[in-house]
């Protein structure tokens, strides 16, 4: 059974320890005691070294705790050194206890129960037991929060029975002795993981968002130098958005908004005329077809640039007397058929067979259809053939 020094000193970073056991290969150790952070409670392992080499991961065994490392350890006499990576270690710290005050201050507040937490590389989250949680409460809670920090409140861990451990902010399903994490006048809780010993030392508490996850809502959360870190890239890209705005970063948050309307009012614009033009166009195509014996003007469209443009003129061609557009495009390989009210055709069951014979597939009602081609010769066929229907 390993003697895991961080239960109840979170601060040693470098401990000397005896090796109980090793794999055949040399990279998996155990110590008699070890101040190693193994992986559990949603808390990630601790890095460092033991005698100098790597530790690559930390697993927790139950009894024992394993240390696994970049390369073997062989022909060690005696004691071992161990050294924690601190930065990590610490950063941990501060968020897991963190966490145990922001779910307090939920729970305390609103009475959101904490069901699950993770700590990422990043931020940490954690779920509350609730479908709604408004920004309005968010913000309620990291600065309560906050307020806690700065009143640097001891915490501290006590080991006590099961049986009789009270106040506890989850009921634990452990029997025995618990580890209890408490954090004074705010928090009590059965837990493992690495603790600062003050609420000041987690440093500033920032809630990132809200995300609703089924009946869940998920809090995005990072503490002490994290927070920092974050808040400077936020800012950096504030910076860069008002800088292409060539604005103040506080006008920038208005002036994103004005161009979004502005470029859909331009959009729209940008339709509108497009529809015109494709009215122009379509007539100026139309009066150069000569009708036929049905007195049928068919204009073949194969300059269109997209489907877009292509349907556009078809639509104009609608309103004309007696039109019937035929259309082609190469990419992606498509035809249309539109024939006006009085042309007395009917575009979709005509465009139909069509496909259909040549292997195609597409349809649509009486007025407009299109359809894809398998590949250009087929597309050529289709084409010739409805040229050729119209004589
Ligand atoms: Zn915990």
């Amino acid at each position: 059974m390993t003697h895991r020094i961080y239960y109840t000193d979170a601060y040693t970073t470098e401990f000397t320890s005896t090796i109980v056991e090793r794999s055949e290969d040399g990279t998996r150790v155990y110590l008699r005691e070890s101040a190693f952070y193994p992986t559990s409670g949603g808390q990630p392992h601790d890095l460092g070294t033991i005698a100098g080499i790597e530790v690559t991961d930390v697993v927790d065994e139950e009894e024992r705790v394993a240390h696994v490392l970049a390369r073997p350890l062989v022909d060690v006499a005696g004691d071992v050194r161990g050294t924690i990576d601190w930065a990590r270690r610490f950063d941990h710290m501060q968020q897991h206890t963190g966490q145990h005050l922001l779910s307090a201050v939920f729970e305390d507040l609103f009475g959101f129960k904490t069901i699950s937490v993770h700590f990422g590389p990043e931020s940490a989250t954690l779920d509350l037991d609730a479908e709604i949680v408004t920004r309005k409460q968010m913000l309620v809670a990291e600065e309560r929060a906050n307020a806690i920090v700065a009143e640097a409140r001891p915490v501290t861990v006590s080991f006590e029975d099961a049986a009789t451990a009270t106040g506890l902010r989850k009921a634990s399903d452990r029997t025995g002795t618990l580890r209890i994490v408490t954090i004074a006048d705010a928090d009590r809780s059965a837990c493992g993981g690495t603790h600062v010993r003050s609420t000041a030392e987690i440093g500033v508490v920032l809630v990132r968002g809200l995300e609703k996850i089924r009946q869940a809502t998920r809090v995005e959360f990072l503490c002490g130098q994290r927070a920092l870190r974050r808040a400077r890239r936020d800012y950096e890209t504030l910076i860069s958005i008002a800088g292409a705005l060539s604005a103040s970063i506080d006008e920038a948050a208005g002036l994103v908004g004005a161009q979004a309307e502005r470029l859909k009012e331009s959009e729209s614009a940008r339709k509108k005329l497009a529809q015109e033009l494709a009215v122009y166009r379509m007539r100026e195509r139309y009066d150069a077809a000569p009708p036929n014996a049905n007195g049928i003007r068919v204009v073949v469209i194969r300059d269109a640039a997209s489907a877009d443009e292509l349907r556009a003129l078809a639509q104009a061609a609608l309103n004309l007397p007696r039109a019937v557009v035929i259309g082609a495009l190469s990419n992606p390989i498509s035809v249309l058929l539109a024939a006006s009210d009085d042309s007395g055709i009917n575009a979709g069951q005509l465009l139909k067979e069509r496909l259909t014979a040549a292997g195609g597939r597409g349809g649509g009602g009486s007025r407009l259809a299109q359809g894809s081609a398998p590949d250009t010769a087929a597309l050529e066929r289709i084409v010739a053939d409805l040229v050729n229907a119209f004589g």
